[in-house]
């Protein structure tokens, strides 16, 4: 059953929460990526020209409340004022920002709006009961709309109280909970890669940590014709299976689920072949080549060699589908590059394949070599793409809204 749509319900004059994700990444209190903006607004351009009320919940950062001097700092950096003004730039039209996110301030502000208004809540992490999925705070943002709807995917995995609560409480208020064009197109792109009907399927799986991963892994082997693994992960496999890891990233405590991996996986799970080597991640003063799949005891393994890019392309070619997650090297240094991009250049060359990117670093490797367009999808929201795979397709936040009529 497909969940409800924005463009189901009758918007106009309707006070309509919208939970987007406008957590973008912000540098010296500037917005480095406005991405996630741009991807919230076709929803929000179709409400407005529904003339729907429209009022915007995101979180912003972190805001860690248990300690409460770091707690004030976190708020004072993720203001959300910043983000208001790039979204009224992108709408092209006002958007009032008010700066709480409950009170009098916010209650008369919404009573306020007009058709076709535009407002953005404060970042809803200031709230103690966001992440603790407070049921008063649902209750209570409930109470001040007619509509909830979900463009959020990349919170769609946490059931907070923006994300989950809320919507309940809509539920129960028999007030309409729809999803958003941004979220239904992730929907549509990520659920090819769980129902895994077209084969060849290829996963690529590399990043920093096996123990991020390990349900992913565990789900794809399920799903998967093979998987390509790259990355510090790698190594967690390599001292599964004996071989000399040198000073290379490993987790010692991963290195059983790697061997059952095997097992289970068997023929399944591709490895490097060879590795770039370097003395240091931070400052290299010498890199080589490995011969094998064995890294010199003095050094690292920062990225695959060129046998494995010609083996990793050998592995691709035919495939109908490829899910992608974590960079193949430290790919932010441009010596130990080559792996990722080497992969991202044999994806994109691909006919009539489905390829999509789940996972913030390798999506931001890829926009850095401009083939993101070159890629049927990339998703907005690492952690969400991989657990709905993990979860067989279901997330909290996609799961509370209702189905559609
Ligand atoms: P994603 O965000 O795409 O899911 P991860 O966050 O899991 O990816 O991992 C990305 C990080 O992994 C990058 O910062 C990259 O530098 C690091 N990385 C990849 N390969 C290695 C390696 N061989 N040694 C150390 N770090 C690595
Ligand atoms: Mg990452």
């Amino acid at each position: 059953m497909a969940k409800q749509m924005v463009d189901q319900l009758v918007l106009q004059h309707k006070k309509v929460f919208v939970r987007a994700d406008l957590n973008v990444p912000l540098k010296d209190g500037k917005i480095s990526d406005d991405n996630r903006i741009v991807q919230a607004c076709p929803t929000l351009k179709y409400l407005i020209s529904k003339q729907a009320r429209v009022i915007v919940l995101s979180h912003l950062g972190k805001v860690k409340h248990s300690d409460p001097i770091k707690a004030a700092e976190q708020m004072k950096k993720n203001d959300l004022a910043v983000v208001a003004v790039r979204l009224s730039e992108l709408l092209g039209k006002k958007v009032t920002f008010v700066s709480a996110t409950r009170g009098a301030e916010l209650e008369q502000a919404i009573t306020a709006l007009k058709d076709g208004d535009v407002l953005l809540m404060q970042n809803t992490r200031y709230e103690v009961g966001e992440e603790k999925n407070s049921e008063e705070l649902g209750t209570y943002w409930a109470s001040l709309c007619d509509i909830y709807v979900n463009d959020a995917f990349g919170s769609c995995h946490r059931a907070h109280a923006s994300t989950y609560s809320l919507p309940m409480a809509c539920k129960k208020a028999n007030k309409p909970t729809a999803i958003g064009y941004l979220v239904e197109k992730e929907i549509a792109s990520l659920s090819r890669c769980v129902e895994a009907k077209e084969h060849p399927y290829i996963a690529v799986m590399g990043g920093s940590k096996v123990s991020d991963k390990i349900k992913v892994i565990e789900g794809l082997l399920k799903k998967a014709d093979k998987i390509l693994i790259g990355g510090a992960m790698a190594f967690t496999f390599m001292k599964a299976l004996g071989k000399e890891v040198g000073k290379s990233l490993v987790e010692l405590d991963q290195v059983d689920f790697a061997k059952r991996c095997l097992i289970e996986g068997k023929g399944r799970i591709c490895l490097p072949l060879d590795y770039i080597m370097a003395d240091s991640l931070s400052e290299p003063s010498r890199e080589e080549v490995s011969k094998n799949q064995n890294v010199a005891i003095d050094m690292m393994g920062l990225d695959v060699g060129p046998k494995t890019n010609e083996f990793y392309k050998e592995e691709l070619t035919g495939a109908k589908i490829v899910f992608w997650n974590g960079p193949l090297g430290a790919f932010e240094n441009p010596l130990f590059a080559n792996g990722t991009k080497s992969i991202c250049e044999a994806i994109v060359n691909l006919k009539n394949c489905f390829s999509v990117i789940g996972g913030g670093d390798s999506a931001s490797a890829v926009a850095q070599y401009g083939y993101s367009s070159r890629f049927s999808h990339v998703s907005t929201g690492g952690g969400a793409s991989l657990e709905m795979i993990e979860n067989d397709g279901h997330l909290p936040g996609i799961d509370v809204i209702e189905e559609a009529k």
